[in-house]
């Protein structure tokens, strides 16, 4: 299977899993799947591709975020520490400056941020709030918080200026909305990476493959031209959102797109959907910017997901995105509570670093 997309072309491994042998051509270039063990997949690239210089992934990290911590909690920073050997790498990194109140107000209500810096304020240390069942806030989650959503627009930032980046953060974010925070999530890291970039360029896609539908996301840009936002989650399953029926209201009406997937999907129903359905959205969407949402929680032994991806198998969907999009990506850390998180983040930094 050869899929050819406007202004894009995306090819199919030679290992009869994807699909058919490519044509042979100049411009197809194996991509290895670094540490799968499997066949190469080919991509079909312009020339110019190669007058471009490498520019390892660029990590941004938020010191901070030891400061938003909850024993026993599947978000707690141990998340980050089970995750550290894959980060000390030599590659480039940047430390994290706090998202400023007017970076948060593009997406967040100010009514919301008062809340949730009351709230964080008034708990004293050791003390715990909830603004749900499982989301919970400490004297230091507003800091922690807003450090995250900086790390985040420090990683678009170096993506638009030519260097993929992983902000490699918590707490995360998709489920945080306008005026609420849910789901571990407080302020929307993503969404606070994407509407800084929208004072910059035209438009920005966000790919969210995070086990669970980005609700808080969706929410942000539904009514948006600008925003293609892009998920591919299980269903049914928390929090409820994400069918196929969603899809963007007013000038944003075609650029929301939900691929729900049942509980126990493996790499062969993530593939079709990004290579049927998510990347084809991406190409004719032409964005400046591919923010990705990037929560390794379908992993098969992740305690939370229920789905049945290996690590490497997220080395090859930051393939397939990193050759539809032509652009370096920046990745936005989500979920991810297993023991093979790491693995599976270091799987994805080998592609990034392998990034022309
Ligand atoms: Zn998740």
């Amino acid at each position: 299977m050869l899929a050819v997309f406007h202004g894009c072309i995306c090819g199919a491994g030679k290992d009869g899993r994807f699909g058919a042998a490519l044509p042979d051509t100049p411009w197809s270039v194996p991509v290895l799947c670094a540490g799968t063990g499997r066949a190469p997949i080919f991509f079909i690239l312009p020339p110019c591709i190669f007058l471009y210089a490498m520019a390892p992934c660029t990590l941004v990290l938020n010191d901070l975020s030891v400061r938003h911590d909850l024993k026993g909690h599947p978000e707690s920073e141990l998340r980050i520490a089970k995750i550290g050997s894959a980060l000390s790498r030599g590659r480039p990194s940047l430390g994290a400056s706090p998202a400023t109140m007017d970076d948060l107000l593009r997406v967040h209500m100010p009514e919301y941020l008062s809340r949730l810096e009351d709230l964080s304020a008034r708990c004293r240390p050791g003390g715990v709030a909830f603004l749900d069942s499982d989301t919970y806030v400490v004297s230091g989650s507003w800091d922690a918080a807003r450090y995250a959503a900086g790390a985040s627009i420090a990683a678009a930032g170096e993506a638009l200026s030519g260097r993929p980046a992983f902000a490699v953060v918590r707490p995360p974010g998709h489920h945080a909305g306008p005026v609420y925070g849910m789901g571990f999530c407080l302020l929307n890291n993503v969404a606070v990476a994407a509407a800084w970039s929208l004072s910059r360029v035209s438009q920005v896609a966000i790919i969210d493959w995070d086990v669970h539908h980005g609700n808080g996301t969706q929410a942000m840009f539904y009514d948006s031209d600008r925003v293609l936002y892009c998920s591919v989650h299980r269903s049914p399953f928390y929090p409820g959102t994400g069918s196929r029926e969603e899809t963007g209201s007013g000038a944003g009406e075609g650029c929301t797109v939900n691929v729900p997937l049942p509980a126990g999907s493996g790499s062969d129903a993530y593939l079709r959907a990004f290579q049927e359905e998510i990347l084809p959205a991406v190409c004719s969407f032409d964005p400046d910017l591919i923010l990705i949402s990037a929560g390794q929680d379908p992993l098969a032994d992740d305690p939370l997901g229920g789905m049945n991806l290996e690590p490497g198998d997220f080395g090859v969907l930051t393939e397939l995105v990193c050759s539809a999009a032509r652009k370096p990506p920046a990745l936005v850390l989500e979920g991810g509570y297993g023991p093979s998180h790491g693995e599976a983040v270091m799987e994805i930094l080998r592609v990034l670093d392998q990034w022309e």
